[in-house]
């Protein structure tokens, strides 16, 4: 099995995490790669686990210092992927997951060509809505701010190599799998 890097892009409200965490179920070899990020953590987050909660300085003397493989800023808050995270996985012969928004998702297709994009898309725009509101954990205006940027990573699904349609979640985990298995194992 050789080790690759798959980036996992889609927009707010997809159901990226359920698919990732199922994919991560069925695939126990692979790892994700933990987020560093400048907002605030949800109820339940936790620092190192969910993501590596940093302030906007120390955000800004990692991107200084080159430790990210790749960063952007979404709704109002800066992400990035940590090196160090990537060669962690790598070097112990695991395939890395990288769950990221599309401007990462972009950069890492330049410095990675190799990498396998997966977008995952929804049935309908309007379900992002209903499962954003449902989620309980973005403020109104957060969220209208997030349904803004859905809508222009929607435009750019053409530049992935694959596209999931997260419909039936079932049928989109079977999706996701299978195109990780093709990729890991041939
Ligand atoms: P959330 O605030 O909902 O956890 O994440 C917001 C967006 O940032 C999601 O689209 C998520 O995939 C993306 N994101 C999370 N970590 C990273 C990262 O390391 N780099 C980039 N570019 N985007 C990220």
């Amino acid at each position: 099995m050789s080790a690759k890097v798959f980036v996992i892009t889609g927009p707010s409200g997809v159901g990226k995490g359920t698919l990732i965490k199922r994919l991560l179920e069925r695939v126990p070899d692979l790892a994700l790669s933990v987020s560093a990020t400048t907002r605030s953590p949800r109820e339940g987050e936790r620092d190192g686990v969910d993501y590596h909660f940093l302030t906007e300085e120390q955000f800004q003397e990692r991107k200084a210092a080159k430790d990210f493989l790749e960063f952007a800023s979404y709704s109002g808050n800066h992400y990035g992927t940590l090196n160090s995270e990537l060669e962690r996985c790598l070097e112990k012969g695991r395939s890395v997951v990288l769950e990221i928004e599309v401007q990462g998702a972009q950069q890492v297709r330049q410095s990675k060509p190799d990498s396998v994009q997966i977008f995952i898309a929804p049935p309908d725009p309007a379900v992002l809505r209903e499962r954003l509101t449902g989620r309980g954990t973005d403020s109104a205006e957060a969220i209208d701010k997030r349904l803004k940027v859905a809508e222009q990573e929607l435009g750019a699904q053409d530049d992935f190599d694959h596209r999931i349609v997260n419909d039936d979640l079932d049928q989109a985990a079977d999706e996701l799998e299978s195109i990780v298995r093709t990729a890991t194992c041939g």
